[in-house]
């Protein structure tokens, strides 16, 4: 094309590369239409083959890492990061989310976004639930041994699936909470994105290699109230500062009402599950 001749900076970038995806033309590593790469020798090689392959495996991808880590350490950076428009570092929230769900329904032993008949019993409509249990058993033709075996198998396909479900859910508060903010819908729902893989991660996957490794016994249920507790109080008023920019005595105020609305999302939540169990089986 006659433009690029004309360009005056053609003698510093020389090479004018014909995008093998999309066809334009542009200087660089990068196409600047769709972003695809340039593949060069080295990318090709057996050594990186090797390591894509460990990445692929292990997920051990540093920006994976160091997402993460800040999720842990800085809590409500990423979305403050996401919402203002930093994104390259970093690995996509919601690409995260999906990582650590992957992992954590592959051995759901905490209670938490799965939920079990036994803990669906529990909850305060547990004796609402019991029975349209035993009518279902009965429709079944199962004993209650066998239809709860079924069922726990059922929810966690649907649990899996379903997370979003409360993410949405428990997104809504934080409307109310914080509308002076500046946040639009969308940021409040990549926030709650962000809580939800530090739960993931803190409280669904450490606390469920805890249990693996036989320290089970100690998880009562009070216990782990309490760990669910400390540690979302944690992300709140972490994010609460640097992401809504909340301060003082009402940065306290409004995390202490969001661990109650989180626990009424999650309530609502398994509610919704059970129910969509129920009605599959
Ligand atoms: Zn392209």
């Amino acid at each position: 094309m006659p433009l690029i001749l004309s360009m005056p900076d053609q003698a510093s970038h020389p090479h004018t590369i014909i995008c093998k995806s999309c066809g334009n033309s542009f200087h660089g590593n990068y196409c600047n239409e769709c972003g695809e790469k340039v593949l060069k020798p080295s990318d090709r090689s057996f050594k990186t083959f090797l390591s894509n392959i460990l990445i692929a495996i292990t997920f051990a991808d540093s920006k994976l890492i160091k997402t993460l880590w800040l999720v842990l350490s800085k809590p409500g950076f990423i979305s403050k990061e996401f919402a203002e428009g930093r994104r390259v570092n970093y690995l996509k929230p919601i690409s995260l989310f999906f990582v650590l769900n992957l992992v954590y329904f592959f051995f759901p032993l905490i209670q938490l976004f799965n939920a079990t008949l036994h803990t669906q019993l529990l909850s305060p409509f547990g004796q609402f639930y019991k029975v349209i249990v035993a009518h279902k058993a009965v429709e079944l033709g199962l004993t209650v041994d066998s239809f709860k075996l079924i069922y726990d198998q059922k929810t966690t396909g649907f649990a899996k699936l379903m997370v979003m479900v409360f993410v949405l859910v428990a997104s809504l508060p934080l409307n109310l909470f914080y509308w002076k903010r500046n946040r639009l819908f969308t940021d409040h729902v990549g926030y709650m994105v962000e809580l939800a893989c530090f739960n993931l991660f803190v409280n669904a996957l450490l606390l469920s290699v805890l249990a693996f490794l036989g320290l089970g016994h100690y998880l009562s249920e009070n216990v782990l109230s309490a760990i669910f507790i400390t540690t979302n109080l944690y992300f709140l008023i972490g994010s609460g500062y640097s992401f809504y920019g909340e301060r003082n005595w009402m940065l306290v105020v409004k995390s202490a009402l969001m661990i109650f609305s989180l626990g009424l999302a999650l309530e609502i939540y398994r509610a919704i599950l059970f129910f969509v169990t129920i009605w599959s089986l």
